[in-house]
């Protein structure tokens, strides 16, 4: 299918309401982002690639690394990683402490910050460089040698970062963390950091479109099975607290950040990303979130 109109369509119907939301601002650095940013591409498993707008411009990919890091943590550590990290939406924002005391430091999923703070923990434990690593994977998955984090992003994030330090504190006084909190929160923030393009996203998400096989390399990143997993995950837990909301209006599994990007599969087709900074009161863009909802209304084409 050729995506290439379908993209020009949203782009331009979107257009009045690009900047509408606020960007984060809670991360120092996010805050001089300007609104106005929109970018989105479709990458299609035989290599096609459509875009527009600021598509390949880079951004900071925030909570999306999540995903990454976590089928990173899941090839190396298999099921067991489940002992530490549960599977359910958390029905509470995505840094809550709540939950927690009640769950006996075990978070209900890997993709809010506690859950994600687990998943550097072990990511620390079996590298000399936690975020490097899963920046290299980041590039061995959409074919680019230089991944790397922005230190003004992290520097900012890591300064700032007193609740995911509480979080972490709470969970190594329940065993839930293995290193340093400090080596886990300079690892965490890095990876947040990291920077890249709506089209790389688009590309380094494939894999999970793709039965977990790598289109650019053949390299099985996952087995089918595992990758249906990281993808139902992604539908259950991806988008925040709006997750049921997300999967109503767009049907595909996503996985958004506070810096405005969001990742989504359509399994068999394509990869996708869309980047516009502005978010809207659960977290998500608000501009992306429209843009994925159109791009399922008007391909007809979602995983329902
Ligand atoms: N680095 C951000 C934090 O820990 C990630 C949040 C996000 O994108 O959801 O608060």
């Amino acid at each position: 299918m050729n995506y290439q109109p379908i993209l020009d369509r949203i782009h331009g119907a979107l257009k009045p309401v690009i900047g509408q939301g606020k960007v984060a601002t809670y991360i120092p650095e996010l805050a001089s982002v300007s609104p106005d940013h929109f970018g989105m591409a479709v990458v299609s498993l035989d290599g096609t690639v459509a875009s527009v707008g600021d598509a390949d411009v880079p951004f900071s990919i925030q909570s999306i690394s999540k995903l990454f890091a976590l089928t990173l943590a899941f090839q190396r550590e298999g099921d067991s990683l489940w002992a530490r990290v549960g599977r359910e939406p958390s029905g509470n924002p995505f840094n809550s402490l709540v939950q927690l005391e009640r769950e006996s430091g075990i978070p209900r999923n890997p993709f809010i910050n506690a859950g994600a703070l687990v998943v550097t923990d072990i990511l620390v434990s079996r590298n000399t460089n936690a975020e490097i690593a899963t920046a290299n994977f980041l590039g061995r998955l959409c074919g680019r040698s230089n991944v790397t984090y922005d230190p003004r992003v992290a520097q900012s994030e890591r300064q700032t970062s007193s609740r995911n330090a509480a979080m972490a504190h709470f969970m190594k006084s329940f065993g839930n963390l293995n290193n340093k909190v400090g080596e886990v929160l300079d690892a965490y923030c890095r990876t947040c950091a990291i920077s890249m393009s709506a089209t790389d996203l688009a590309r380094a998400v494939a894999f999970l479109a793709n039965r977990g096989t790598n289109p650019w390399s053949g390299e099985k990143v996952l087995d089918a099975s595992s990758a249906k997993r990281m993808s139902a995950l992604m539908l259950t837990c991806g988008t925040y607290d709006a997750a049921g909301d997300f999967a109503y209006r767009v049907g595909l599994p996503a996985k958004s950040g506070v810096g405005g990007g969001i990742v989504a599969i359509l399994p068999g087709e394509c990869g996708i990303c869309v980047w516009s900074p502005a978010l809207e009161e659960t977290g998500n863009s608000y501009a992306g979130s429209l843009a994925l909802e159109m791009f399922t209304t008007l391909t007809g084409k979602s995983i329902f």
